[in-house]
């Protein structure tokens, strides 16, 4: 059994339509850095593969320090804020925790760029699901879940999850549920 999930309680993407969030430097001028811009572009080249005519919409995107109310999501004291989608201004702003994104790996910002963006530019919201695969091991079923996925994982399991990204079709071969399927 692994027990590496514990880690990942201090690591949580915030959707923030459905909390209050306060972000100090707000982006207001596109994408403007260079290092973001590079995996935006691959999220770019990623979608028109799987659909042609991706939209990609005008966002303002950046770094700075993301503050929030952990009472408002009822998140422990140590849990970080590493991303924000707010579709709510005009362009839709994402925020990155500049602390966590100097501090991590190319496939862990990848990673975080592809949720946002997921949130940002797909209107996707967190789905939470884990499946136990053939070998026994537990991972999320999407890019869009709430926590950073172990980066051992998002290696193995990388096109599925950029696949499921864009189609909703996971590493199973299902679709998502939707809420309503999920209603009885
Ligand atoms: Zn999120």
């Amino acid at each position: 059994m692994k027990t590496k999930h514990l880690l990942f309680l201090a690591q949580i993407y915030a959707a923030t339509y459905l909390i209050v969030t306060v972000a100090e430097n707000l982006p207001t001028d596109g994408i403007e850095d260079k290092s973001i811009a590079e995996y935006v572009q691959t999220f770019k080249k990623a979608g028109e593969s799987f659909s042609h005519g991706l939209k990609f919409p005008n966002l303002n995107i950046g770094m700075g320090i993301i503050k929030y109310m952990a009472d408002a999501m009822n998140l422990g004291e140590s849990s970080l804020v590493m991303g924000i989608c707010n579709p709510a201004t005009i362009p839709a702003t994402i925020l990155i925790s500049r602390q966590y994104w100097e501090a991590s790996s190319d496939l862990d910002r990848e990673q975080l760029i592809f949720h946002e963006l997921g949130h940002c530019v797909l209107g996707r919201d967190h789905n939470d699901e884990i499946t136990v695969l053939e070998d026994g091991e537990t991972v999320p079923l999407s890019l869009m879940n709430t926590y950073v996925i172990e980066e051992e994982h998002y290696t193995r399991y990388r096109e599925e999850y950029i696949r499921e990204l864009f189609t909703k079709v996971n590493m199973l071969g299902n679709a998502e549920c939707s809420d309503e399927d999920k209603s009885e």
